[in-house]
């Protein structure tokens, strides 16, 4: 028979790219400067996210693994005005519900740092720990006790090539934080030092890249427009590199997809793509990021500020294109 937490955990955590997601959103929430995730068998074995953020006392760690316990929102009206990524109060309880988690966690000042170990949802133990700053959750052996989810994972190269594309859109969505990723041991990402988002697609595109970047720049009346985008010397085979984000969330929009495409007609060939990273910047109260509990839509809340935002974009980008 499955918890509530369980059940819950079943809309939240979906695969083990879910648990990296909702951790690592955690740590920049916290304020961190350096993240490093750390998995094996495409985290089915191990995830472990360790940042060096604001960390949390003994108190807070008990409340943040209960249920709708967010420290982020005190009332409904903050969700008008989110600047945080977390404001459910569900990601640790639904981890927890699902996984053998182990956390280390120590604020600034405190003498000593807190462990907790939790399985499947009990608390297996809870002690005063040495830690750095920041905190560090080991989640180990996901879904070991949901054997139904286990059996739609995809072999663990697929699932940790998700974890590899997902850290890459954290990079590009918050350039100034340093990204580290090991697999199996392995560096496989690493952005400690790359802090200017065009110093970071150069990275992970390779220099073609650099040579075609153009600068996006757009002001609109509640909102801005930024990146970078490829011109016509440089082109993908499919839209894999083309990156929305909104307010450092990245976002699926088919709306500005189109934008983009159309602005590109008389740039490249049917069936060509940029690599473009587009930061768009609105007032929180224009979005709506309560729509699914994983966060991955975003929706602009005014659909006539959505078609001027999708103009200015267009707008824009055939500009630069054709200067
Ligand atoms: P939410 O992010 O929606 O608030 P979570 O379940 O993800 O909910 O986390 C619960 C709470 O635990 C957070 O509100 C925060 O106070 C605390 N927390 C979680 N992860 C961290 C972290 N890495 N550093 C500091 N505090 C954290
Ligand atoms: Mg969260």
């Amino acid at each position: 028979e499955l918890t509530a937490n369980q059940i819950a955990a079943g809309e939240v955590i979906e695969r083990p790219v879910s648990v990296v997601k909702e951790l690592v959103e955690n740590s920049l929430d916290a304020g961190a400067q350096n993240i490093l995730v750390e998995i094996r068998d495409g985290g089915l074995t191990l995830i472990r996210v360790s940042d060096d953020g604001v960390g949390m006392s003994q108190e807070d760690l008990c409340l943040a693994i209960k249920r709708h316990a967010t420290s982020k929102l005190q009332s409904i009206d903050d969700l008008q005005n989110l600047y945080t990524l977390g404001f459910r109060g569900e990601a640790l309880p639904s981890i927890t519900a699902v996984a053998r988690v182990e956390i280390f966690t120590r604020e600034k000042e405190a003498p000593a740092g807190t462990k907790l170990r939790i399985e499947g949802g009990d608390i297996k133990e809870i002690t005063p720990a040495g830690s750095p700053v920041g905190t560090t959750v080991s989640v180990t052996d996901l879904f070991y006790n949901t054997p139904a989810r286990r059996k739609f994972l995809r072999p663990p190269g697929y699932e940790g090539s998700l974890i590899h594309e997902l850290l890459l859109q954290l990079a590009l969505s918050h350039p100034e934080i340093n990204f580290r990723l090991l697999n199996q041991g392995r560096d496989v990402l690493n952005t400690k030092g790359i802090n200017r988002l065009e110093d970071l697609l150069t990275h992970f595109y390779g220099n073609n890249v650099r040579e075609a970047l153009i600068k996006i720049e757009g002001k609109a009346s509640q909102g801005h427009v930024q990146g970078f985008v490829t011109g016509a010397t440089y082109h993908k085979v499919n839209r894999s590199a083309i990156h929305f984000f909104i307010n450092h969330r990245r976002i699926i929009s088919r709306e500005l997809m189109k934008a983009v495409e159309e602005a590109y007609e008389n740039t490249l060939p049917k069936g060509r793509f940029p690599v473009a990273v587009l930061h768009i910047n609105l007032q929180p109260s224009l979005i709506d990021v309560n729509v699914h509990p994983s966060k991955l839509e975003v929706r602009i809340r005014d659909s006539s500020f959505s078609k001027d935002l999708c103009l200015l974009l267009k707008d824009n980008l055939q500009t630069n294109l054709s200067l």
